[in-house]
């Protein structure tokens, strides 16, 4: 891979309005980029900014390697400085993306994202999981705990259960502040998602994700508390519902997703 930077840092102004914090770190920015798997058919680097990892793919994975990004001014400046990515520079927003049209499978993300959407960015992941096999992203640091927290943990939450129902999920390691252009308020850390092996959830799924949601809404409350409105008389004294959301693994639920559904009647939502 090429190593020297050509890059010339002052031509683009950080917008914070767009999350933009530069990576000026090239070791970092290697290091992030040899986490991709070999095996992608399809790389979609999300907000490239001045291209400080974009450098460190162009010319290995050149055709098959796209970059979404919406700044303008960005944009402009990497047409200039990667030419050949012609086409395959996409201006854009990562989260309107209509991701298939890229690749139909094997397809990897990647990117420093900006972190004020990067939840969002999981959820246009998650859209398209039948494509994205592998996620490599730098988000803020607590973001990554929570998305590699397992059951148990105080960070364990909405984003653990839905994103980890279907990729498993890999904090790799943290990145602080002061190698950003600005440097953000808070630290960083890079993780890696790869899809598991689960092609059917084994319950309903849209009731799952409402489940989750509403349950750690009020993660203090008991299960029998918080999803109450959704209980029928004959499951609501099942001794599950005495527990709190964060003590539910992935597998649990599902099973309890399939005991609600096993007793909604017309008036559960
Ligand atoms: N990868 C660069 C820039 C990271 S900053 C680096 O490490 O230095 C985040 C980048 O995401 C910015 O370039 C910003 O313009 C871009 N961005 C913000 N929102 C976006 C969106 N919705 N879709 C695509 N890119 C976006």
């Amino acid at each position: 891979m090429k190593t020297e930077d050509r890059r010339q840092k002052t031509e683009v102004r950080p917008k914070k309005a767009l999350g933009q914090h530069f990576l000026t770190d090239q070791n970092i920015a290697k290091k992030i980029v040899e986490q991709l798997s070999p095996d992608a058919e399809t790389v979609i680097e999300v907000g490239a900014g001045t291209g400080v990892l974009t450098q460190y793919m162009v010319q290995d994975l050149l055709g098959k390697f796209y970059v979404i990004e919406i700044d303008k001014e960005s944009i402009a400046y990497l047409k200039t400085h990667f030419p050949m990515l012609g086409e395959r520079l996409i201006e854009g927003d990562f989260l309107k993306a209509d991701l298939s049209q890229y690749g139909k499978q094997n397809m990897a993300i990647i990117g420093n994202f900006p972190y004020n959407i990067s939840s969002q960015i999981f959820f246009q992941v998650l859209k398209y999981k039948e494509q994205v096999v592998e996620v490599v992203g730098m988000v803020q640091k607590e973001m990554a705990e929570r998305m590699a927290a397992k059951e148990g943990s105080k960070t364990y939450g909405i984003l653990s259960v839905l994103m980890q129902a279907w990729y498993d999920i890999d904090y790799l390691f943290t990145v602080h502040e002061n190698v950003f252009n600005p440097p953000p308020k808070v630290k960083s850390a890079v993780i890696k998602m790869r899809r598991n092996a689960v092609t059917d959830l084994g319950c309903d799924e849209k009731r799952f994700v409402t489940i989750v949601k509403q349950a750690f809404n009020q993660r203090r409350k008991t299960l029998r508390n918080s999803l109450r409105p959704m209980l029928s008389p004959d499951i609501i004294e099942n001794e599950v519902f005495n527990k709190r959301p964060e003590q539910l693994s992935i597998k649990e639920f599902v099973d309890l997703t399939n005991l609600i559904s096993s007793c909604a009647s017309h008036d559960a939502p």
